[in-house]
C-alpha cells in the first residue's frame, strides 16, 4: 500500500466533502486537508428533497471540529505556495513539503473585479470582504453595483438605507437565472419599498455554530487573507445591510450597459463633467449638486456619483498558484479541466468546485454554474473517484451530473431553477410555455419537440418534483399543450 496521504486542497464546500469522504472510504488512511483559511466550511442538515433537489446548511466551523470527527484527517493551515506534480508533492507558505499519492484541488474561485486595486471598488467573497462591505455601507448615501449575477440580484435587494444604482449589460435583471418575463415578475418586489419582515428562509442556511460573539470577531479577523472560502446561500441572513438613511430602498437600474470608466473625485472635478441625480421616475434625470467621492461613467454615456461600487461581475478560479511547472489543461473559462472521473490533466490530480471546469459531454439537462451544491456534489463525487482508482474499480458518472437542479430565493420568493431553464444550448428549436400571477408566482417552462427540457418555478408553485420527473423521463407532453401549466389542473394528480 502507497504511505503517502490523501491530499485535499481547499477548506471550503468541496474541500471538506472531498476530505471527509475521503476519510470514510478509507478509515486507515491519512488524509491531509491543506487549507489558507482557519475556519473550514461543513455540510450539516443534508436533506435530499427529491432525486436532484437538495438542501443543507453550511456551518463554519474550526478544523478541530472536523479532525475531531474524523480522526484520520489532519488539516493544515497554510497556503499551497508551489504544486512539483512530478514529485508528487506540495510546498506550503511555511516551507513544509507534502507529498500525495493522489491530490484533489478545491481552492475555489475569487471575485473578477472591474478595476482591481481601486479602494473604492469591492467584491464580495468571503466573509472578510463582507464586513469591509458593510462598514463602507454604513456611511454610505448611494451605492453602484455592476454585474447581473447572484450576487448582484440579492445585494440590490438587500441593502437599505441608501440610493442604488445598479448597471447591467444585460436587458433585463438577473440574466444569470431569470429570462425577462421573470425579471418583469421580480422587479415590482425590488422597487418596492422594502419593509416587510422578510419570511423565513427555507433553504440553505449560513451560520457560525457554538461561537461567542468576540470569539467569531477574533476568527474572521484572523481569516483576513484573500484566500478565504466563499460565502454561500444566505449569507446576508443576519448582516446589518444598511447604510445612512432609514427606510429608504430606492433601486435603479441601467440596462445594457457597462462601466467604461470611473473617476476620483479630484479626477471628475478637473473633467469639467455633469453627473446625474438619482432618476425620479420618468422625468428626464437632472444634473446632480452632491460631490461623491467616485463616479462611475457607463457606456450610455451617463454619469453617477456614489459612494463606492460593489463590482458583481462574476469569478475566476484560483489557480495560479497551481500553475507554473505544471502542464493543466485550462478552460476557456480560466478552470482546471476535469473529466468524468474529476481528473485533471495531469495523473493523481483531481480537482472539484468553482476551481474546476467539467469538461465532458454533459447530459442534456445539466450544466455547470459554479453554486454551492455542484461544490458539494463535486466534492463527493470526486472522492469516490479518487477510491475508486485506488481500488481499480470502475466508476460511473454520478446522477447528480444528469439534471441541473438548484433551490435558491431571490426577492423573498422561493426560485427552483431545473434542467435548461433559460433554453441554454437549445438554440431557436424550442418552445416557452409560462403561467404568471403578479406577486404569487412565475411558471416557465421550456419545452423542446414536446418534451420538457426545463423549468424555473418562482413562488410556492408545488410544481418542484413533478417537473423534475418529467425533465428525467423525457416523456412527450405534446398531448396535453398548454393544460400542462392550467392552474385548475392538479397536474400532480395527473401524472402520478
Ligand atoms: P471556496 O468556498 O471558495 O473554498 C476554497 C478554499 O480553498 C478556501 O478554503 C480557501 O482558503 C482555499 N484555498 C484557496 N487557495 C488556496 C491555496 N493556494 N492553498 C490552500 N488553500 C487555498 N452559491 C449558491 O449555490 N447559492 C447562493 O446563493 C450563493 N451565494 C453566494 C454569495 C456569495 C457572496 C458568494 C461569494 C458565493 C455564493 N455562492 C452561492 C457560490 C458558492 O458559495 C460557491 O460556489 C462555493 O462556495 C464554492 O465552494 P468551493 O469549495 O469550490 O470554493
Amino acid at each position: 500500500m502507497d504511505l503517502r496521504p490523501l491530499v485535499v486542497v481547499g477548506g471550503g464546500i468541496a474541500g471538506v466533502t472531498c476530505a471527509e469522504q475521503l476519510a470514510l472510504h478509507f478509515p486507515s488512511r491519512r488524509v491531509l486537508l491543506l487549507t489558507a483559511c482557519p475556519l473550514i466550511k461543513a455540510v450539516t442538515n443534508f436533506k435530499q428533497l427529491s432525486k436532484a433537489m437538495e438542501e443543507f446548511d453550511v456551518e463554519e466551523q474550526a478544523s478541530s471540529v472536523l479532525e475531531s470527527r474524523h480522526a484520520n484527517i489532519q488539516v493544515i493551515q497554510s497556503a499551497v505556495r508551489q504544486l512539483e506534480s512530478g514529485e508528487h508533492r506540495l510546498c506550503t507558505e511555511d516551507g513544509e513539503l507534502y507529498s500525495y499519492e493522489k491530490l484533489c484541488i478545491c481552492a475555489g474561485a475569487r471575485p473578477k473585479l472591474i478595476l482591481a486595486g481601486n479602494p473604492y471598488v469591492l467584491g464580495i467573497r468571503d466573509t472578510d470582504s463582507v464586513q469591509e462591505f458593510q462598514k463602507h455601507l454604513s456611511k454610505a448615501k448611494r451605492v453602484a453595483i455592476v454585474g447581473n449575477g447572484g450576487i448582484a440580484l440579492e445585494l440590490v435587494y438587500e441593502i437599505e438605507g441608501c440610493e442604488v444604482i445598479w448597471a447591467i449589460k444585460d436587458k433585463a435583471i438577473g440574466n444569470t437565472f431569470f429570462d425577462a418575463g421573470a425579471a418583469e415578475f421580480l422587479v415590482p418586489q425590488l422597487t418596492a419599498e422594502n419593509s416587510q419582515a422578510p419570511i423565513a428562509c427555507k433553504r440553505t442556511k449560513y451560520t457560525t455554530e457554538g461561537k461567542s460573539g468576540n470569539e467569531q470577531e477574533e476568527e474572521r479577523e484572523a481569516e483576513a487573507t484573500e484566500l478565504g472560502s466563499a460565502l454561500g446561500p444566505d449569507w446576508h441572513a443576519g448582516l446589518k445591510l444598511k447604510a445612512t438613511k432609514e427606510f429608504l430602498h430606492r433601486v435603479h437600474i441601467e440596462t445594457t450597459c457597462e462601466i467604461k470608466k470611473i473617476y476620483l473625485q479630484e479626477e471628475f472635478k478637473q473633467l469639467g463633467e455633469i453627473s446625474l441625480a438619482f432618476p425620479d421616475g420618468d422625468k428626464d434625470a437632472k444634473s446632480d449638486a452632491e460631490i461623491w467621492p467616485v463616479y462611475i461613467e457607463l457606456t450610455n454615456g451617463k454619469i453617477y456619483g456614489c459612494d463606492f461600487i460593489v463590482s458583481a461581475t462574476g469569478v475566476v478560479p484560483n489557480i495560479h498558484l497551481f500553475l507554473s511547472g505544471n502542464n493543466f489543461a485550462i478552460a476557456e473559462d480560466g478552470g482546471l479541466k476535469v473529466d468524468t472521473h474529476m481528473c485533471t490533466s495531469i495523473p493523481d490530480i483531481y480537482a472539484a468546485g468553482d476551481v474546476c471546469t467539467a469538461s465532458w459531454e454533459y447530459s442534456p439537462h445539466w450544466q455547470q454554474m459554479r453554486l454551492w451544491t455542484q461544490a458539494r456534489q463535486m466534492g463527493w463525487y470526486a472522492a469516490k473517484c479518487m477510491a475508486a482508482d485506488i481500488c481499480g474499480e470502475p466508476i460511473e458518472l454520478d446522477f447528480c451530473f444528469e439534471l441541473f437542479a438548484h433551490v435558491t430565493k431571490f426577492f423573498n420568493y422561493k426560485v427552483v431553477l431545473l434542467g435548461k431553464f433559460n433554453a441554454q444550448g437549445l438554440g431557436l428549436n424550442h418552445d416557452l410555455m409560462l403561467r404568471c400571477t403578479k406577486g404569487h408566482e412565475y411558471v416557465k417552462v421550456v419545452m423542446q419537440n414536446g418534451r420538457m427540457m426545463g423549468a424555473v418555478l418562482i413562488g410556492e408553485t408545488d410544481l418542484d418534483e413533478t417537473f423534475e420527473n418529467l425533465i428525467l423521463n423525457q416523456m412527450d407532453l405534446s398531448a396535453y399543450g398548454e393544460d400542462l401549466l392550467d392552474p385548475n389542473i392538479d397536474i400532480e394528480d395527473y401524472f402520478d
